[in-house]
């Protein structure tokens, strides 16, 4: 009997380890389990072959508190950070979201999350985003473009459209998609970046002792990239920004993309390298027809731009002047109201017209609105 008692005991004992054992093991029950749970059951597994997961996570108010979990899961589920993942900025005021993308499907799994007092799933919805399949045809596009239209990736449609297609085809530069992570989409706009960034270290090598500071001028979707690749961010110094009229960038022979000064300290040179950008080689080359939507010419204007074989395309990329400054000079075109243009010479101050209102047309606002052109 007291045999029998013991046993009873160490049964019970044993039960209340058991009980609170589990909590240790209750993040599987976590918000971020609930996620890759709900997306590996979407997809039919996560496989590091085939996912690419983008996330804005750590960017949305206190969304940080989910990072260990989030890549504790990551890494559990055998992902790798340099395949697997794109985490992109995002401001604080955004929801917490994840798109979980399987490129032998297609198949792209979007949730949103909420937090705070209620941790849950707020919103999930599984779509096929393959490229070739939504532009397949008149039919495919409008479907598509009525989806973007509903917003069932909640606006972030042609970012998730593109960067996974992209991804995809296995030749998306991973240097490039550290540019895309802060820019949060991938446009013409940030392509065009990658390959004037490319274009001025293959020139004007960024070795020791060697810096550039850009004069963003005219302004578009390609500063990200300088400020992820070169640190030159405008609290640097290193990056300042104002827009040309259209008169100014038609002096300027019609595509300037900005000036690009390069300090040598060793050699004490300042040269403020003048470099234009013509996407006419672009449009050319990538396919795109009149009356494609948004979404479809600039996703193939970015495959165009991912192929380097296309970076010596003859009128691409030019040089509009290159001039050997000082110190003085470079600090006269950092002042507000200076047109740096101007202070270098290659501009009239009576140029300076009305300021426009927006740049050069069809760049800078590259973001969801299927923009379908009128055929000419
Ligand atoms: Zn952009």
């Amino acid at each position: 009997m007291k045999q029998l008692k013991m046993l009873h005991f160490t049964c019970f004992v044993a039960l209340v380890f058991l009980l609170l054992a589990l909590p240790a093991s209750a993040g599987d029950d976590g918000l971020m389990a609930q996620v890759y749970d709900v997306a590996g059951e979407e997809l039919g597994g996560l496989d590091a072959e085939n996912i690419l997961i983008i996330t804005d996570i750590g960017s949305p108010a206190e969304s940080y508190v989910f990072l260990d979990d989030f890549y504790a899961e990551f890494y559990g589920n055998g992902l790798l950070y340099t395949k697997n993942l794109l985490v992109v900025q995002n401001p604080r005021n955004s929801p917490l979201w994840f798109a979980f993308f399987n490129k032998s499907t297609g198949d792209c799994v979007f949730i949103e999350v909420s937090y705070g007092d209620v941790e849950e799933i707020s919103y999930r919805v599984t779509e096929n985003i393959n490229f070739e399949e939504l532009a397949a045809d008149a039919d495919s596009r409008a479907a598509w473009n009525g989806k973007i239209s509903e917003k069932v990736f909640k606006g972030r449609e042609f970012a998730i459209v593109t960067i996974a297609n992209a991804w995809a085809t296995g030749e998306l530069d991973y240097e490039l998609m550290q540019c895309l992570e802060l820019h949060n989409h991938f446009c013409p706009g940030v392509s065009s970046g990658y390959v004037l960034a490319n274009w001025v270290e293959d020139n004007y090598p960024l070795e020791d002792g060697v810096s550039y500071t850009v004069f963003s001028c005219p302004v578009w979707c390609k500063e990200d990239v300088f400020i992820k690749r070169w640190d030159t961010t405008p609290g640097t110094k290193g990056l300042w920004v104002s827009d040309l009229t259209a008169e100014e960038k038609e002096a300027l022979g019609g595509s300037p993309a900005g000036i690009f000064v390069v300090t040598d300290k060793n050699a004490g040179t300042i040269k403020a390298v003048v470099l234009g950008f013509d996407f006419t080689p672009v449009n050319e080359g990538c396919g795109a027809q009149d009356g494609d939507p948004a979404w479809v010419s600039k996703y193939l204007m970015d495959l165009w731009m991912m192929d380097k074989d296309n970076w010596a395309q003859e009128g691409l990329v030019y040089e509009i002047a290159v001039i050997d400054i000082d110190a003085d000079t470079l600090n006269e075109m950092k002042q507000a109201d200076v047109n740096p243009y101007v202070v270098l010479g290659l501009l009239n101050p009576a140029g300076k017209a009305t300021p426009s209102k927006n740049g050069i047309s069809g760049i800078g606002q590259w973001m969801n609105e299927p923009k379908i052109k009128a055929k000419a």
